[in-house]
């Protein structure tokens, strides 16, 4: 029986008050339960604001959308993983599709991050997926495996095997296009496959998440699928009420 895990990404949304106010909302419908992980990517500036509401639900966790790869230093503007770590953060994701598209994070970058990430003890959640283009020329197990080799590269078997990775089709981030439950089941064998020659080991504890366009309708149906171990939220985890339901699912 899988304890599926849901991983909310708030993007750049939810200020301080909002976010008080939407945890206020969403803890009044998620009670405490040990048989699912829930954890948030609150956007940087509202992280305290989200510390302060969970004080007393260590059962959710907390974390960081991005980090720099260096440990400190003069970098304005940026954050790094040790600064997450003691901020309260338990996760960072790493290489999601707006790094890599809008802001043009690259492969090498990824497994920086990812190195980073492990030397502060932070998971990094690693995201990976093809672009629709990539999609069309039959590219899409070439290009995510391509994503999560470079990723891991930086870090040992061992380290590799406490990452999560959330697959998250490019196309269907934010589209409201969503992979079919057989479509993302299939990548995800794919990527399940390609994590146990990587890491050497028969079976690997990695959890899988899917992403793109989950919502209240298609979440049950994604989850149930075949090495689908959980979902990375955007858009549907802004309103409280929406995602206690989907946390729920
Ligand atoms: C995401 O930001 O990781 C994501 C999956 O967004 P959305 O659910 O809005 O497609």
């Amino acid at each position: 029986m899988k304890q599926p895990i849901f991983a909310a990404n708030w993007k750049m949304n939810h200020a301080p008050a909002d976010a008080t106010a939407f945890m206020r909302a969403f803890l009044a419908h998620f009670g405490k339960r040990q048989d699912r992980g829930v954890i948030f990517f609150p956007p940087a500036l509202s992280f305290g604001a989200v510390v302060g509401a969970l004080k007393d639900r260590p059962d959710i966790q907390l974390g960081v959308q991005n980090i720099y790869w260096e440990d400190k230093g003069a970098f304005t503007g940026e954050n790094s993983a040790t600064i997450a770590r003691a901020s309260g953060a338990k996760y960072v994701l790493v290489g999601h599709s707006e790094r890599r598209h809008v802001f043009g994070e690259t492969e090498e970058e990824t497994g920086k991050k990812v190195a980073a990430a492990t030397r502060a003890g932070l998971t990094p959640i690693v995201c990976v997926g093809e672009t629709l283009a990539q999609r069309e020329a039959g590219e899409t197990e070439m290009v995510v495996l391509r994503q999560l080799r470079a990723a891991l590269s930086t870090v040992s078997s061992n380290d590799a095997g406490n990452a999560v990775i959330a697959y998250e089709p490019v196309w269907a981030i934010g589209t409201g296009k969503t992979a079919t439950p057989a479509d993302a089941s299939t990548v995800h064998q794919a990527i399940g496959a390609e994590l146990r020659r990587l890491l050497d080991s028969g079976s690997t504890a990695v959890p899988i998440l899917y992403g793109g366009s989950v919502n209240r309708g298609n979440a049950a149906d994604l989850l149930a699928a075949p090495e689908v171990d959980g979902l990375l939220v955007g858009g549907a985890s802004l309103d409280a009420e929406g995602w206690a339901s989907i946390v729920l699912t």
